[in-house]
């Protein structure tokens, strides 16, 4: 029955979506996105250095820093965006209709907001930021669901990287070309004349001599 149903696509400890309900979630509203021509963007979001919530308070406090954030995310997301648990304490958050400059701008709110929350459980309160991650379609270097969710944890990844509590835009300047040092280590020399020819310009390079170069990302 109806309950049944429900109780197989829910996080038991969050209420939000389970991943495997999210994931057939994001493949409904990618073919849905792409065959009307409509923006979709994916927002990843985990906790940081939630670890050591567990390690210094317990297990339950852990649960209930998941609990309140994931009331956070709810309360940030519109009625048609869905909010899903993704692993221990990352989450997805799917948002259909939205192009990635307002999927950037849902996501720093859910930063602040995370940032602004003292988290409540027995026997204590904690502070907490998050990082996020956001990519959208349409993009050129995006053209399967797996390639949107791909990118928003690249972005993630980034966030991560670069500090935490941030927000990161899949193909933003920052993003190139964090993933581009990455890349070069061992060839830090050989390619001089390579990344002289402004690689984080990728596929949006100047098509012809007077066009200059493309606006900053
Ligand atoms: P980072 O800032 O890099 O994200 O560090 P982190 O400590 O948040 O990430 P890490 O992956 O090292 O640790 C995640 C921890 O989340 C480890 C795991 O024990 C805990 N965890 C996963 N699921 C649950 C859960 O349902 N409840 C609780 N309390 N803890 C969980
Ligand atoms: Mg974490
Ligand atoms: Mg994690």
């Amino acid at each position: 029955n109806a309950n049944l149903l429900r109780m197989s696509q829910t996080d038991g400890l969050t209420g939000v979506d389970n991943r495997r309900h999210a994931e057939e979630r994001l493949t409904e509203m990618f073919e849905h996105a792409t065959r009307l021509a409509e923006p979709l963007a994916v927002v990843m979001v985990d906790v940081d250095h939630f670890k050591s919530v567990n390690d210094t308070f317990g297990h339950q406090a852990g649960d209930a820093v998941l609990k309140q954030f994931a009331e956070i995310l709810q309360t940030e997301a519109r009625e048609i965006d869905r909010v899903g648990r993704y692993g221990g304490e990352e989450f997805m958050v799917l948002l259909p209709g939205t192009v990635l400059d307002a999927a950037v701008t849902f996501a720093e709110r859910v930063r602040a907001a995370a940032e602004a929350h003292t988290f409540e459980f027995a026997g204590g309160e904690i502070r907490r930021t998050v990082s996020c991650g956001v990519a959208a379609w349409p993009h050129p270097r995006v053209e399967t669901c797996e390639a949107l969710i791909k990118a928003a944890d690249d972005a993630l990844y980034v966030a991560k990287e670069s500090g935490r509590n941030r927000v990161i835009r899949f193909d933003s300047r920052e993003f190139n070309e964090h993933t581009q040092s990455e890349h070069d280590g061992s060839e830090r020399d050989a390619d001089v004349t390579a990344r002289a020819v402004q690689p984080e310009w990728g596929d949006r390079a100047p098509r012809g001599p007077d066009l200059g170069p493309p606006p900053r990302a």
